[in-house]
């Protein structure tokens, strides 16, 4: 069975700042890209806030740049999902979803976080068809259409500006009378004329046919009344959710499912494991602290195996 030194799960900054790190170290790492290469970065389009680009850079492009980076190190960056991690013991025993398998002397989890859904039916039901959690890789089939964003964060915020130079009209629906976003990102809002914000509502159905969305039923909560609004897609934008389905039988994780590390360390309960970005961070989530994170992890990983010979 094929032995690595360090498998790194996730193809988001963490992961591959950990392969960088880790190629560096001669500890030729494999990284496994999962469900969606780059992360979730790969959802926007212009970042302002990576340092090192003057004029900003695409979210695209700064992954592509950072997965050839570890791969010109050195690292063996592999498309495909890991459907098991047996972390009981070491090294630990990962299957891969076209059932191959192989030995891990360390693991670096980084395999960040989701989108959330209300979880109402209407929404599952139009998934696809009108209901989206992503924006920017949506968006452009709704051009000069209308549009509803749900949330009031940073993503929220930033989806609803990147909408409103493509749809006619972009709805925010706010289920609070403020914005939770950064008081800059507020501002692109309120700057755009075609962004109407409804603050106080709630959404109860999400309406459509055979074609899809058309609608939304919303119930403003401090008026205590419903109305619908013609849309023709329903964007959600209400935050993420770690991922840990794989390694949640063995990782401890904190009261809201982000796995704990210890101190300011990578480490987690399971000597050889390692976590690293948004699946440990419930509070920074940035692209430059879950690279920073990824550093710490490939560090950490090299000071274990070295400590094991
Ligand atoms: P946040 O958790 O910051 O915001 C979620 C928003 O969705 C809040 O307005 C929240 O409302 C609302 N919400 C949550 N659940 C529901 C629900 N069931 N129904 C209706 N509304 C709901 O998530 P974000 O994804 O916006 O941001 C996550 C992190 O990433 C933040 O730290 C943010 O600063 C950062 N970020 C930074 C960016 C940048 O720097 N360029 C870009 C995007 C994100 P309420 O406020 O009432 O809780």
């Amino acid at each position: 069975m094929e032995k690595v030194k360090v498998l790194i799960i996730g193809s988001g900054p963490a992961g591959y700042t950990a392969a960088i790190y880790a190629s560096r170290a001669a500890l030729s790492p494999v990284l496994y890209e999962g469900p969606e290469a780059g992360g979730q970065l790969t959802s926007t389009t212009l970042i302002e806030n990576f340092p090192g680009f003057a004029e900003g850079v695409d979210a695209n492009e700064l992954m592509a740049a950072m997965r050839a980076q570890a791969v010109n190190l050195g690292a063996d960056v592999r498309s495909g999902i890991i459907t098991k991690a047996d972390l009981s013991k070491r090294p630990f025993k990962i299957v891969i979803e076209d059932g191959s398998e192989l030995l891990a002397e360390t693991v670096i989890i980084a395999t960040g976080a989701s989108a959330k859904y209300l979880g109402l039916p209407s929404e599952s039901k139009f998934k696809g068809m009108g209901v989206s959690a992503c924006a920017t890789c949506d968006g452009f089939f709704y051009r000069k259409k209308v549009v509803a964003v749900v949330g009031g964060g940073d993503t929220a915020c930033s989806e609803a500006v990147y909408l409103s130079t493509l749809c006619n009209k972009v709805y925010m629906i706010v289920r609070r009378d403020e914005f939770r976003a950064s008081k800059a990102t507020q501002q692109q809002v309120f700057d755009r004329e075609n962004i109407e914000i409804l603050w106080n509502c709630n959404t109860l159905e999400v309406l459509g046919d055979e074609n899809g969305v058309n609608g939304v039923r919303l119930y403003h909560n401090k008026e205590d009344r419903e109305f619908e609004l013609p849309i023709d897609g329903f964007f959600l934008a209400i935050g993420h959710h770690p991922n840990v389905e794989l390694v949640k039988e063995w990782i401890e994780l904190d009261e809201n499912g982000y796995i704990k590390t210890k101190g300011a360390s990578s480490l987690t309960n399971v000597e050889g494991v390692f976590a690293a970005g948004d699946v440990q961070d419930p509070r920074y989530r940035q692209a430059i602290t879950a690279a920073g994170s990824g550093c710490k992890a490939a560090l950490d990983a090299e000071k274990f195996l070295i400590s094991q010979k």
